[in-house]
């Protein structure tokens, strides 16, 4: 099924240039998106907690800054960019008595609309605007001229042009630039949800753990076990980024290529496609959301305890000593 893809001049970028923008949070996306918009033309306020570490960091880059309440009270349209897990209880208690009928409700991902954390009122729009990169990444391509692609989605179109009003934030954001794909909410929070835990976040942090404890088990030595496992891994992706699967392969050695098809099912078989498509079945079922939910209802226990684990892991610690050592990859 071919997505449909928008550009700039599919846009209208007065839709979003004559609205009141209110950003609540100001992280990795909140920062991108209320500064690119800023440099865009659009009237943006951010909405933070008064002892919130950001109010003077977002003056600072020029920004108006004010409690939630008031951001949401005085702007039309209201993009939601505090982490999900607390994007429910920011709505009940700051925006939902301040939304009037017509206005819009933004998202940049679908977490809480699609399994129903919050239930946005008939009268108001409810859109997503979802770049497909870190807000550090959204911010730093706008300034060089170019965008992160952004996903826009429309779950309620209150007012007949919802959609319009979507493609012009994400114009706003740079995401014009590069391309605007249609999705829907179901399939932009099903799909991410998917893609992190099963492969980019989940799946290739295991894949290189395993690798690395395979041979330092075996007694090689973890400074080595880690160029192989961990740091070439950076290296290759960016030749499949680039230019294909078919170009990282032309770039490695015949041998590498040859293992990489004799070894590569043997790893990710059988049992594991099986795993995936019992990640996607929690997804979907709405399962992964709840426990992930109940977690943070419980001060992030379980979350914490992991991240505590892999902070510790000799893959970690090895990686620190390494990464110390060259100048190419110093910050
Ligand atoms: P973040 O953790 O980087 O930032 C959240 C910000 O919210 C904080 O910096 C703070 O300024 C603010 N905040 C926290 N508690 C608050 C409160 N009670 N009241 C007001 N403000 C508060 O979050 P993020 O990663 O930018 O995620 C925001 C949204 O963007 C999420 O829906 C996420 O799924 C989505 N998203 C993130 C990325 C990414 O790369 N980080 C990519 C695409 C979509
Ligand atoms: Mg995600
Ligand atoms: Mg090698």
């Amino acid at each position: 099924m071919a997505v449909e893809i928008m550009y700039e001049s599919d846009v209208n970028p007065e839709i979003i240039q004559g609205m009141k923008v209110a950003i609540i949070g100001y992280g990795s996306q909140g920062h991108a998106h209320a500064l690119n918009l800023k440099d865009s033309g659009v009237d943006v306020r951010v909405g933070l907690r008064e002892d919130s570490k950001s109010w003077a960091k977002a003056e600072e880059a020029g920004l108006k800054v004010m409690p939630v309440s008031d951001a949401a009270e005085e702007a039309n349209l209201v993009m939601m960019l505090v982490p999900d897990e607390l994007q429910a209880r920011v709505y009940e208690e700051q925006i939902a008595a301040h939304l009037k009928p017509g206005d819009t409700l933004a998202f940049a991902h679908g977490f809480n609309i699609h399994f129903g954390y919050i239930k946005p009122p008939a009268d108001v729009n409810v859109i997503m605007c979802a770049p497909k990169g870190p807000g550090h990444i959204v911010r730093r391509q706008y300034t060089e001229g170019s965008g992160v692609p952004d996903l826009a989605c429309v779950e309620q179109d209150a007012t007949g042009n919802a959609w319009d009003i979507a493609l012009s934030y994400c114009w706003g954001i740079g995401g014009a630039r590069s391309g605007i794909i249609k999705s829907t909410f179901k399939d932009e929070t099903e799909e991410d949800l998917f893609g992190e835990q099963a492969v980019i976040c989940g799946g290739v942090v295991e894949l290189m753990k395993a690798g690395f404890e395979t041979l330092v088990d075996a007694g090689y030595p973890p400074e080595l076990a880690y160029f192989e496992c961990y740091h070439e891994m950076k290296m290759l992706v960016d030749l499949m980024y680039e230019s294909g699967i078919h170009f990282m392969n032309y770039s490695i050695s015949n041998t590498a290529e040859y293992g990489e098809y004799y070894a590569g099912p043997k790893v990710i078989n059988e049992q594991s496609r099986e795993a995936m498509k019992q990640i996607l079945a929690r997804v979907q079922d709405g399962s992964f959301a709840q426990e992930f939910v109940d977690d943070c209802n419980n001060g992030h226990k379980w979350l914490l305890e992991q991240r505590e684990a892999l902070n510790n892991h000799l893959i970690e610690t090895t990686g620190e000593k390494i990464r110390s050592m060259f100048s190419w990859i110093k910050k």
